[in-house]
């Protein structure tokens, strides 16, 4: 097999990658080990019609406009604006913290200036954040995290947030006010046919050919190529010379329930200890799916099975930066995505990365 480009792996990095590239005229052949594209943001409808995010739920949401308008060419998104509520105690309450999360759980009625002057007493002050435990504490003290962010973390992560880098828990504002969206002011969407229907036009090119059911490492000696993308994790491919990175990964519990709502939510949250998930998915609501029974996904975070989630720590990160050195001096080899480049990248950032590092491949062109 002959291609200008081969690229490992058909998630979000490796199709964007390969749209770009087939655009400007090349070749390119994704090799893939799945049986379907579209990696961890791949759906399905399932047998109640509900569609299905099969490795947990995925909203599209980005401040990048560029990166909007390139994925607005593939699909549409419709309007669902994600909001998350959590479980704690048998009562519900809006996370991030914000206004309405605080007076609840304090069972006090104060204006966003109030909350602001009661956490200025019970947070406490720190002068270097060094860790995502710091970052929580110095905002709103102990009793609120330990009840939302301790040991929903501790699930997620198999470690309590002291010993996880400030970058994790930097990305859960406090809201002094009563917005409820997850996220800030940003484009977001799900798209209307779902993800895998989005992937399969981004890569519809002629130019762009893909093999399934496909380990790389089965084939790439067969095949002639003049670069290579890598989307797979990184320390694989140099066949963990330096020893492994660890991923986090989750198992997914589906159920269906025979009635036509679960949940008044799209995604609750459970931050206690008493039960091993993190949350439960009912999928119809991204879509506003009109059936008659319901799917509902539990997540619970494993050390088994596809890697999910690159593990923000300082050890993981210099054990990484010794492959990434590895791979700067890997002649026409590039790395890219969240396994790639190990990095816990959200779906807007991956698809700048692919578009970023393809238009660099074509100037070396
Ligand atoms: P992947 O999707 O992992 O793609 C890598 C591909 O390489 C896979 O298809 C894999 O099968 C393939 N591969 C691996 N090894 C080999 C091999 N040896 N041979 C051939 N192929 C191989 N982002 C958001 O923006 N919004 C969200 O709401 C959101 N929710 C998330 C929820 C969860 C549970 C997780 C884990 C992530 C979430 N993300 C979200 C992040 C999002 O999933 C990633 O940004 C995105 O999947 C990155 O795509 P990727 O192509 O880099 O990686
Ligand atoms: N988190 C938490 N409680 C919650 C939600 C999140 O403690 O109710 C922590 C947890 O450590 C998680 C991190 O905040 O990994 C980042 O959350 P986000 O929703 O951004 O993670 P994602 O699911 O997108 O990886």
């Amino acid at each position: 097999m002959k291609c200008d480009v081969l690229i490992v792996g058909a998630g979000f990095s490796g199709c964007v990658a390969a749209q770009r590239l087939a655009e400007k005229g090349l070749n390119v052949l994704i090799v893939e080990k799945r049986n379907h594209i579209g990696g961890q943001c791949s759906d399905k409808l399932d047998e109640n019609g509900v569609m299905v995010q099969t490795y947990g739920p995925h909203i599209f949401h980005t401040k990048f406009e560029d990166v909007s308008e390139y994925l607005n060419r593939f699909t549409k998104f419709n309007d669902y604006k994600h909001k998350v509520i959590a479980k704690h105690k048998d009562k519900l309450y809006p996370v991030p913290i914000n206004l309405t999360t605080f007076n609840k759980f304090y069972n006090l009625n104060l204006d966003g200036e109030g909350m602001k002057e009661f956490f200025e007493d019970k947070r406490e002050k720190i002068d270097i954040i060094k860790n995502s435990r710091d970052v929580i504490l110095s905002r709103i003290g102990t009793e609120l995290y330990d009840a939302f962010i301790k040991y929903y973390t501790k699930k997620q992560w198999d470690c309590y947030p002291e010993d996880l880098d400030k970058e994790v828990l930097e990305r859960i504002p406090v809201r002094f006010d009563e917005d409820d969206y997850y996220f800030s002011n940003e484009l977001q969407g799900i798209p209307i046919n779902g993800f895998s229907e989005m992937f399969k036009k981004i890569i519809a090119s002629p130019n762009i050919q893909i093999k399934l059911n496909t380990d790389y490492k089965d084939v790439i000696n067969k095949i002639d190529y003049s670069k290579l993308i890598c989307t797979a994790p990184i320390d694989e491919f140099f066949d963990f010379k330096f020893g492994k990175l660890k991923y986090r990964a989750l198992k997914f519990i589906l159920e269906t329930k025979d009635k036509e709502l679960f949940q008044e939510n799209s995604v609750v949250n459970y931050p206690g200890p008493d039960v091993p998930y993190t949350r439960i998915t009912e999928f119809k609501h991204f879509l506003n799916q009109k059936t008659d029974k319901t799917t509902i996904m539990k997540e619970i975070p494993t050390w088994e099975g596809v890697p999910a989630y690159p593990i923000p720590q300082k050890e993981t990160k210099e054990l990484f930066k010794k492959y990434q050195e590895l791979a700067e001096n890997t002649k026409d080899t590039y790395f890219l995505g969240r396994l790639g480049r190990y990095k816990y990248i959200n779906m807007d950032v991956a698809c700048k990365e692919a578009l970023e590092l393809a238009d660099e491949i074509l100037e070396t062109i």
